[in-house]
């Protein structure tokens, strides 16, 4: 392929199986960890304008023993591909559940909700409301402080039979919010037909809403037009004062970024005792 012309369609290269290698060993090791019970949860808190904690998102991690976490962002593309996001999904499911079972048995964290990211492919499983009913039940925890975390992606493809799907969770009780708010391609008229709870207003405009005059501009109009909607707003990346300060000044009911917390294990999760926040 050295000397290949201009017109040569080269159809393969090296680095072409460096890339299918590096991934196929990725789809091993992953299907290793899921064996070894190497992914666990992190909760990340979810506070309120007083800096109160209402809930956590729960965030995968895969933790080999003796290494660094590796985060979602180096794994989840690959088992999308190849589908083991289904028995991880309903892995975190079960797991979120769970800890929602925990909370709500402790008078101090009864009130606490649990978002849970799921992947296009889980919801479009034509099981997946069944599922998440059967570990409503199984746990028996009130499927009001559930809430999951769906982004547009999952939402593009057969939409009237999404919406019927969105329906049917909410008929069950849990919330549904719209993840990284403002990326996709959604109009007005779209978004008024999904039946949200809350969107989630993406980090990349919360990022420089202190000096980009567009991303400000922006972030006002979100929450404005959550207002008008009556949806419920939580920004996330939020991780200096100014950025908080702006946010409060333009109504933004809920928070989440490192300035209030860091994702971690369930032992390091600031407990929500009476009046405690966690700034
Ligand atoms: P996401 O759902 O948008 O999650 C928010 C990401 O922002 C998380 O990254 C979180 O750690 C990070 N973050 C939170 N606060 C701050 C902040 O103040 N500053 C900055 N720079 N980042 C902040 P993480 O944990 O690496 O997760 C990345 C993505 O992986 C998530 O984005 C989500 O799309 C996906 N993911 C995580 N857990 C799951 C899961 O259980 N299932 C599925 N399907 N996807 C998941
Ligand atoms: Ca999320
Ligand atoms: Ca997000
Ligand atoms: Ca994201």
């Amino acid at each position: 392929a050295k000397n290949a012309g201009r017109d040569t369609i080269r159809f393969f290269n090296p680095e072409m199986q460096a890339t299918i290698d590096a991934r196929a060993a990725m789809e091993a090791a992953l299907r290793d960890a899921i064996r070894r019970r190497e992914l666990q949860l992190y909760y990340q808190p979810q506070v309120n304008r007083d800096g109160r904690i209402t809930g956590a998102e729960a965030l995968l991690r895969w933790l080999p023993p003796s290494l660094e976490p590796i985060p979602p962002d180096r794994f989840i593309p690959v088992a999308e591909e190849t589908g083991l996001i289904l028995p991880i999904g309903a892995w975190a499911l079960a797991q979120g559940c769970a800890r929602l079972a925990g909370w709500q048995k402790e008078p101090a964290t009864a009130d606490l909700t649990l978002s849970l990211n799921v992947s296009a492919r889980q919801f479009h499983q034509p099981d997946f409301v069944a599922q998440v009913w059967g570990q409503i039940k199984r746990f028996e925890i009130d499927p009001a402080k559930l809430k999951l975390e769906l982004t547009e992606s999952a939402l593009i493809d057969r939409v009237d039979e999404m919406i019927e799907r969105l329906h049917r969770l909410k008929g069950l009780g849990v919330g549904i919010s719209l993840d990284d708010f403002g990326t996709g391609y959604s109009s007005l008229s779209y978004l008024k037909r999904l039946p949200l709870d809350e969107i989630k207003i993406d980090q990349s405009f919360v990022r420089d809403i202190t000096h980009d005059q567009n991303d400000a501009a922006i972030v006002r109009a979100i929450l404005a037009m959550s207002r008008s909607l009556g949806l419920d707003v939580i920004a996330e990346g939020v991780e200096t004062q100014e950025q908080r300060a702006f946010l409060l000044r333009h109504g933004c009911e809920h928070y989440q970024g490192y300035l209030f917390g860091r994702p971690g294990p369930i032992e390091d999760f600031p407990a929500p005792l009476a009046g405690h926040g966690v700034q």
